[in-house]
């Protein structure tokens, strides 16, 4: 196929033997999310360049070389999201439902892009599902985002495979005090660092502390540590995270390295964290940002969110073979009809099925075809039941019942009875 007809590199088709799985994940984590009172908010996938600028922050890798920006036919520089944060602050500060302190419980799902190199588990069209709470500042509202991520994988079935790392970052000012610390002794190592961590030093010191690079990593074991700069409040407020994470029984590691790729964060930071993906391990990923708002033109507003990016999150059910087997039939019964006055009465039957079993999944065979055609194609579906409608059938005002997997001889039913007959033998979703 000619280059231009092909999909982007990194952007990627979801096809229907997927899809599957993705309804699975996103409907099992929205039915938590409204179970824990968290309303749906959805932004638009464009915004201006600048949005993104001034809440990221320019020296990101995000802002620096991931952003898809493009000038519109106004002339306008716009941007495709890279993240959801930025939009969704745009958003309550545009139609002001944080004001007065109002809380807010925010979720949204939706792809997001970024011009990074593509490999498993990173593409640059990916798909993150995120959430958002304004206007409350403690901890036990960090907790309950965890809590809540925790109970979504042992729904999912994989939290033994998935870790906890927690950190803070303080406030801003203990930040800079604690980035002061850091740059004058990464400063006495300058020569002994990566290229990048080199780099870093100068734009976004804390990024050092994120390097996979084995020399940097040996300067940075006695590196001032972020804990011995923290302020009572921060610090008070990490205790009182790890106390509620304590009750509930849901392990973590702190780990004072955790900074977490963007500018915005402050106290609590975390991740998840698999070992099950490879190189891209962290499958949810958030904190605390309580300047955000301020910094974007709004009244001092906390803030406190997370993203979970729902192609790792898919790739480790399918690693840990944790897709529950029946989300992938995706038909009920398969009604097979031979002859013109069948397939007429078969339409008809079938809508009257439907009147009264409106969660069914049932396919009318399309297309004709002798017996044995219509046949193989019930049972390819994956239906449980086939039913069938010869002259027979037709005659006598009955349908046949036959089951497809396993045993059970097929019987006549009534037209009028097979509602109720079907509505005992299928389990509806
Ligand atoms: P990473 O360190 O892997 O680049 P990040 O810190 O840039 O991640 P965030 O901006 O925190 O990622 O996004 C939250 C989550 O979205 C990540 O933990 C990950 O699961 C997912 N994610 C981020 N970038 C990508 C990508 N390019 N492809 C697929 N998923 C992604
Ligand atoms: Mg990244």
């Amino acid at each position: 196929m000619s280059k231009s007809l092909q999909a982007i590199r990194g952007m990627n088709d979801i096809l229907p033997e997927q899809t599957p799985v993705w309804r699975y994940f996103e409907g099992t984590v929205s039915r938590l999310l409204d179970n824990y009172g968290y309303k749906q908010i959805r932004m638009p996938i464009v915004e201006f360049t600048e949005l993104f600028k001034r809440s990221i922050g320019e020296v990101t890798d995000i802002v620096e070389k991931e952003m898809y920006t493009f000038e519109d036919r106004n002339g306008d520089s716009l941007t495709l999201r890279p993240e959801g944060t930025a939009a969704c602050v745009r958003a309550v500060l545009e139609h002001g439902i944080t004001g007065g302190g109002q809380v807010q419980k925010l979720w949204y799902i939706g792809p997001m892009f970024r011009h990074e190199r593509p490999q498993k588990g990173r593409y640059r069209q990916f798909h993150q599902i995120g959430l958002e709470v304004f206007n409350l500042d403690g901890p036990d509202i960090d907790a309950e985002l965890i809590i809540m991520t925790w109970r979504l994988w042992g729904e999912l079935g994989i939290r033994d495979a998935v870790k906890l790392e927690l950190n803070s970052l303080g406030t801003s000012e203990s930040r800079s005090r604690y980035r002061e610390a850091l740059v004058e002794y990464l400063s006495a190592h300058h020569d002994k660092l990566d290229e990048d961590s080199q780099r870093r030093l100068k734009t976004n010191p804390l990024r050092v502390l994120d390097t996979k690079n084995a020399d940097t990593q040996a300067v940075l074991v006695d590196a001032p540590k972020m804990a011995d700069y923290l302020d009572d409040e921060s610090r008070a407020h990490f205790e009182g995270l790890k106390a509620r994470l304590d009750a509930v029984g849901i392990p973590y590691v702190v780990n004072p390295k955790l900074v977490r790729g963007l500018d915005y964060y402050s106290k609590t930071v975390f991740e998840w964290v698999t070992d099950k993906l490879g190189a891209q391990g962290t499958v949810c990923a958030g904190g605390r940002y309580d300047g955000l708002v301020e910094q974007m033109g709004g009244k001092p507003t906390p803030g406190v969110g997370f993203a979970m990016g729902i192609e790792r999150l898919v790739l480790l059910l399918e690693t840990l073979e944790q897709i529950p087997e029946e989300i992938s039939r995706q038909v009920d019964v398969y009604l097979c009809a031979f002859g013109e006055e069948a397939e007429l009465a078969g339409l008809a039957l079938a809508e009257r099925v439907r009147d009264q079993l409106p969660n069914l999944r049932l396919q009318v065979n399309a297309g004709a075809g002798s017996f044995k055609s219509q046949f193989k194609k019930a049972d390819k579906s994956g239906a449980l039941y086939a039913l069938i409608l010869g002259d027979d059938e037709m005659a006598q005002q009955v349908v046949g019942f036959k089951p497809l997997r396993g045993q059970g001889e097929q019987q006549s039913i009534a037209w009028d009875a097979l509602a109720a007959h079907l509505a005992t033998c299928v389990v509806q979703g």
